[in-house]
């Protein structure tokens, strides 16, 4: 599919009735109040709350392998519009961090988080385009393995808790390097143990239950360890771990406003070359 083929949907009807306004803007009261009472905010919705609701799998190997962004955390779902702390942690770093809300960049966004998609979708200064394998509620269908688009193709790529699915991770790092511009970057979660010196994978483990038990998802193929950096930086990245603590004032304080896993990192790779134009983070976090 070549990029011509690609056409944004408009996935966001805004049609309200007055009496449906009216309600809303009670509602808009109320939650403002309960600002005043409550710890915490979600960055999406705007709801305040005593707490998140509990979300992830409750698989032995996630909390023996302590891995972050992944398994069960207390404090994770908003009840109202449903993001998860992952995705509350990458809309704060893209608003924060990068320039995205501000500069004209060509974004490809793999797997797109839905409440982050809904936020971009509305940047018309953004050029979007989003995929996956299935092509379900996406722009166009992409094997990250065999990238459909021409080399130095786009300024910045967001593709969050991808890489652990594929076989061949090296083969999507490495496309996924070439179709970014130089200067380009990339936003690339996945879950990490933080035990784990090595990544662990066992392509013979196939089954579902079997791979639950082993990575901690039935479709997952692999455990990242502190290597993955290292694995980036093979397919030729420069690799930068972002963490939020260091910069609390604009991720929520030292109370942790919105509701975010202290121990995720953003990892960031960049592609070697001229950074203005590309809308990226400042290079100044911790080298990996
Ligand atoms: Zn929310």
């Amino acid at each position: 599919m070549s990029d011509v083929a690609i056409r944004e949907v408009d996935i966001h009807p805004t049609s309200k009735s007055p009496l449906a306004d009216r309600r809303s803007g009670f509602r808009a009261i109320l939650n403002r109040l309960r600002q005043f009472r409550y710890r915490y905010e979600c960055p999406f919705c705007g709801v305040h709350l005593k707490r998140f609701l509990p979300f992830g799998l409750k698989f032995a190997v996630l909390r023996e392998k302590q891995i972050v962004g992944g398994g069960y955390r207390e404090n994770a779902r908003c009840p109202s519009c449903g993001c998860i702390d992952r995705e509350r942690l990458l809309y704060l770093y893209l608003r924060n961090e990068t320039k995205l809300f501000e500069q004209p960049v060509r974004l490809l966004h793999v797997a797109p988080e839905a409440r982050v998609a809904e936020v971009l979708h509305k940047l018309s200064h953004i050029e979007y385009v989003t995929a996956d394998i299935s092509g379900a509620n996406v722009m166009t269908t992409m094997d990250i393995t065999r990238i459909q688009f021409a080399d130095d193709s786009f300024d910045a790529i967001i593709c969050n808790h991808v890489l652990e699915h594929i076989i061949d991770d090296a083969r999507a790092m490495s496309e996924l390097h070439r179709v970014l511009k130089p200067g380009g970057w990339a936003i690339l979660q996945v879950p990490i143990s933080r035990l784990l010196d090595r990544t662990y994978e066992d392509f013979s483990i196939a089954d579902t239950a079997a791979r639950e038990a082993a990575f901690g998802q039935g479709d997952h193929v692999r455990i990242y360890g502190k290597d993955y950096p290292a694995r980036l930086a093979r397919a030729g990245f420069a690799v930068r771990i972002f963490q939020w603590t260091t910069r609390p004032d604009r991720f929520g304080g030292s109370r942790n406003r919105f509701g975010l896993n202290r121990d995720e990192f953003v990892f960031v790779g960049w592609k070697a070359g001229r950074t203005e134009r590309t809308g990226g983070p400042a290079e100044r976090d911790q080298l990996a």
